[in-house]
C-alpha cells in the first residue's frame, strides 16, 4: 500500500521548495506535477504546435515520454530538460496548455503511473481534488499574491535575473485567474485539505508544520 501526500496551491506559494524538503526528511518520493505540464508545453514549442492544433497535439501526446527522477531531473523524450522547462517561454505557455482537456487526461494517467506503489509527496493544483482524491494527507499551501511576487523577485535576483515586482505580480495574478477559473480540474482547495498560509512563515516553519501534520496521519 502506498502512502500519498497531496500538496496543492497557487504559483509561488513555496510548494516546490517545501515538498522537496519535507519529502527528503520523511523519505517520500517527491513528484512535481507542474513539471509534466511544462514538458508538454516545451514539446509543443519544439514542434511549433499552437493551442488550436488539436490533431497535432493528440499525435504529440501519443508519443510523448516524460521521466522524472528522485534527484529532480526531468527528461522529455530522452533529453534532459530540468532547467529548460523553467525558462520564460515555457512559463508563459504552460498555463494555457494546461487548460486543454486532452493534455490533462494524458497527464492524469502519467501522474498516477509515476506514483504507483510508492510513498509519495505530490505537488500541483488538482492532486487532492482530481489526481488522488483519496490521498492520505491533503494540504493546501497558500500565500498572498503580493508575498508570492516578492519571493519570486528575490529568487530571480539570486539567479542574477532582473525582474520588476509589478510585472511579476501581474503575471502571478493572471496565472491564478487562469488556473482557478478553467473548467477542468481548476485550482481549488479540497474540502478535506488542511489549509496552511505561508505568508508570514519562514520555510523552516512551514516545513515543521507540514511534517507534524503528515506524521500525525502516518501513525
Ligand atoms: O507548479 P508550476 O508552476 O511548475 O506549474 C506550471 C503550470 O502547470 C501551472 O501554472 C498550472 O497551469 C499547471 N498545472 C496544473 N495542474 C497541476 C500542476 C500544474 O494545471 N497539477
Amino acid at each position: 500500500m502506498s502512502f500519498i501526500v497531496a500538496i496543492d496551491g497557487p504559483a509561488g506559494a513555496g510548494k516546490g521548495t517545501i515538498t522537496q524538503l519535507v519529502g527528503k526528511k520523511l523519505g517520500l518520493v517527491n513528484i512535481d506535477t507542474g513539471a509534466t505540464f511544462r514538458c508538454v508545453a516545451l514539446n509543443m514549442i519544439q514542434e511549433n504546435i499552437n493551442i488550436q492544433e488539436e490533431e497535432k497535439i493528440v499525435k504529440m501526446l501519443d508519443k510523448i515520454n516524460i521521466e522524472m527522477y528522485p534527484d529532480g531531473n526531468v527528461f522529455l523524450n530522452g533529453e534532459e530538460v530540468t532547467h529548460r522547462i523553467r525558462e520564460n517561454d515555457v512559463n508563459r505557455f504552460v498555463s494555457p496548455v494546461s487548460v486543454l482537456p486532452m493534455v490533462r487526461n494524458k497527464l492524469l494517467e502519467v501522474q498516477r503511473r509515476i506514483a504507483e506503489g510508492k510513498d509519495v509527496i505530490m505537488e500541483g493544483r488538482d492532486i487532492g481534488t482530481v489526481v488522488f482524491p483519496n490521498a492520505d494527507v491533503k494540504i493546501y499551501l497558500d500565500a498572498t499574491a503580493e508575498e508570492r511576487a516578492r519571493r519570486r523577485v528575490a529568487q530571480n535576483q539570486e539567479k542574477g535575473i532582473q525582474s520588476s515586482y509589478d510585472e511579476v505580480l501581474q503575471g502571478i495574478k493572471e496565472r491564478d485567474r487562469r488556473d482557478s477559473t478553467r473548467e477542468i480540474a481548476p485550482l481549488r482547495r479540497a474540502e478535506d485539505a488542511i489549509y496552511v498560509d505561508s505568508t508570514n512563515l519562514s520555510i523552516e516553519q512551514v516545513v515543521e508544520k507540514m511534517i507534524k501534520i503528515i506524521e500525525e496521519r502516518r501513525k
